[in-house]
């Protein structure tokens, strides 16, 4: 479904990601775990249009998104949930939501759409009226994961969910994130927290200082020493 291939990105002179290649199947949870700096983000920002590729692929159900607007990304049918959450916080919680299906005409669709979120995260139901701004973190989180599914897509690029959330969320937004999937949408996560996103993922791939160092099932990972000695706490 989408492809990197040898994929190299610049910032000036710092080289922050070195001929990456990843690849993410209809239907898995693809999880790149590494950690700060390691080119996570700019990994998913690639994929989104936000950075150019130096050089290197990368296409989604073979189309290749090089040089692609980042406003025209969602129409594809990627949605991104970026690190931070990035939620407008003087829009309510409805506006946000309606923010995200910017890129859709379906009236009747986007109507049934609202009503998916709010059963998925009841939370942001009771609080639809109220400004994002004066959410908790974590319900800022499932705002910003239901603004990015109003696009509909067909997969979720998910940059550090768990981030500044105490665990008890962070177990509550892993369990949405397997729900999601479980109905169809494809998932790449990033994480810091690899032991989380490693138990609900299919795949993994590790990236250390802009390089791609290990991949396989993510089952097998989380049995590797490598991977515990370095990100599951020994
Ligand atoms: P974090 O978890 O801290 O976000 P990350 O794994 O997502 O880390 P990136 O944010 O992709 O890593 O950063 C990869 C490298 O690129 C780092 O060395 C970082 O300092 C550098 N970098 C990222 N964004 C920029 C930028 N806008 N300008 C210059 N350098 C950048």
């Amino acid at each position: 479904m989408l492809k990197i291939q040898n994929l190299n990105v610049y910032y000036d002179a710092i080289h922050a990601l070195t001929d990456i290649n990843i690849e993410v199947k209809e239907g898995e949870i693809v999880t790149l775990i590494g950690a700060n700096g390691a080119g996570k983000t700019s990994t998913l920002r690639a994929i989104s249009g936000l950075v150019p590729a130096k050089s290197g692929t990368i296409t989604f159900e073979d189309k290749k998104l090089n040089g692609y607007p980042a406003y025209k990304i969602p129409y594809l049918g990627i949605s991104h949930v970026p690190e931070g959450r990035r939620i407008f916080s003087n829009l309510t919680v409805m506006e946000n939501l309606q923010m995200g299906a910017y890129c859709r005409k379906d009236d009747a669709g986007i109507k049934k759409d609202f009503e998916m979120v709010y059963a998925r995260f009841p939370r942001l139901k009771e609080r639809m009226k109220q400004r994002g701004g004066t959410l908790s973190g974590g319900e800022q989180q499932m705002l910003a994961m239901g603004r990015a599914l109003m696009a509909r897509p067909k997969i979720l690029l998910l940059d550090e969910p768990s981030m500044g959330l105490a665990p008890i969320i962070v177990q509550e937004i892993f369990h949405i994130i397997k729900e999601i999937n479980g109905s169809g949408t494809t998932i790449l996560l990033v994480e810091q927290n690899a032991n989380m996103a490693l138990s609900i993922a299919n795949r993994a791939y590790v990236i250390e200082t802009g390089n791609i160092v290990l991949e396989g099932k993510a089952s097998d990972l989380l049995q590797d020493d490598s991977v515990k000695q370095a990100y599951l706490g020994g």
